[in-house]
């Protein structure tokens, strides 16, 4: 080796400060941890947190699912170690309930699918940290993630089109509409062919998918939204999605049974813990 002081750079370990949110985790040998840290600056890492298990570590509070947190970093050749964690918010309303918490988990799958290693996404960050907080104060989840996922794929570049044709290139009136995943985009009347993959619309529901598009979800908020029409919006969404993601939106199914908050098939069972919140 030939390092007579031209590098000052240590050849071993680079320490780097990021804020992160913690998208998974995964039990390591007695008392470590692996996550899947977000960051804001440096984008998706994986990093071993020492010792995070065991009760008197400094890292232990800082480190849990979902959690918001300014992290150091060793970083080395194969995976990051952490070596300080002090939280910064830690959307404590989102495990509150199980719903809540399959909706987090569902989003922060997206977030992690969405992104390669070390490839910085601020904005999405942005979002996913929104997003979160929304979570864990709002009773009706359906906006919320909507939101997230119409964001997401226009973050992504896969915007859908919702004003015109893909098919002829004409305006799109009111009438019988469709999503079709292929083409990105709902289809006129003219241009349907009633096959497998497409996904009929309500004009409600394309109206529904412009206002997410502007980002003015709130808008949804405010109104009844019958089962069809959040079905007919969840289901365009995530069939876009699924067009750019590989591997099934597994997380999705969980969250949905979750957001049922009804007992299942058990009348007028009203002990389950999901059935508080009316819908
Ligand atoms: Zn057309």
């Amino acid at each position: 080796m030939s390092e007579a002081g031209s590098s000052r750079e240590s050849q071993r370990i680079r320490l780097v400060r990021a804020e992160a949110l913690v998208l998974r985790r995964r039990d390591l040998g007695e008392a470590d941890r692996i996550l899947t840290l977000f960051t804001r600056e440096a984008g998706k890492l994986r990093a071993v947190a020492k010792g995070v298990r065991r009760p008197q570590s400094r890292l232990a509070g800082h480190l849990d699912l979902f959690m918001r947190t300014n992290v150091l970093l060793a970083r080395g050749r194969e995976l990051d170690i952490v070596t300080q964690a002090q939280l910064v918010e830690s959307f404590s309303g989102l495990r509150q309930d199980p719903w809540r918490v399959g909706w987090a988990g569902y989003l922060a799958d997206l977030a992690d699918r969405a992104t390669a290693e070390e490839d910085p996404q601020p904005a999405l960050y942005e979002l996913l940290v929104d997003s979160f907080r929304l979570l864990a104060t709002r009773d009706d989840p359906f906006p919320i993630v909507r939101r997230f996922e119409m964001r997401l794929l226009v973050l992504l570049g896969y915007q859908p089109e919702l004003f015109v044709c893909p098919r002829c290139g004409k305006r799109l009136m009111p009438g019988k509409l469709a999503y079709v995943p292929d083409l990105g985009g709902v289809v006129c009347a003219g241009c349907l062919t009633e096959g497998p993959s497409e996904i009929l619309l309500s004009v409600g529901a394309v109206k529904a998918l412009r206002l997410l598009l502007a980002d003015r979800w709130q808008e949804l908020e405010n109104r009844p939204l019958s089962p069809q029409l959040r079905g007919q919006i969840e289901t365009t969404l995530q069939a876009a999605l699924r067009a750019h993601l590989s591997g099934p939106l597994s997380s999705a199914d969980v969250a949905a049974v979750l957001d049922r908050r009804q007992g299942n098939g058990n009348d007028g069972d009203c002990t389950s813990p999901l059935a508080g919140a009316s819908g």
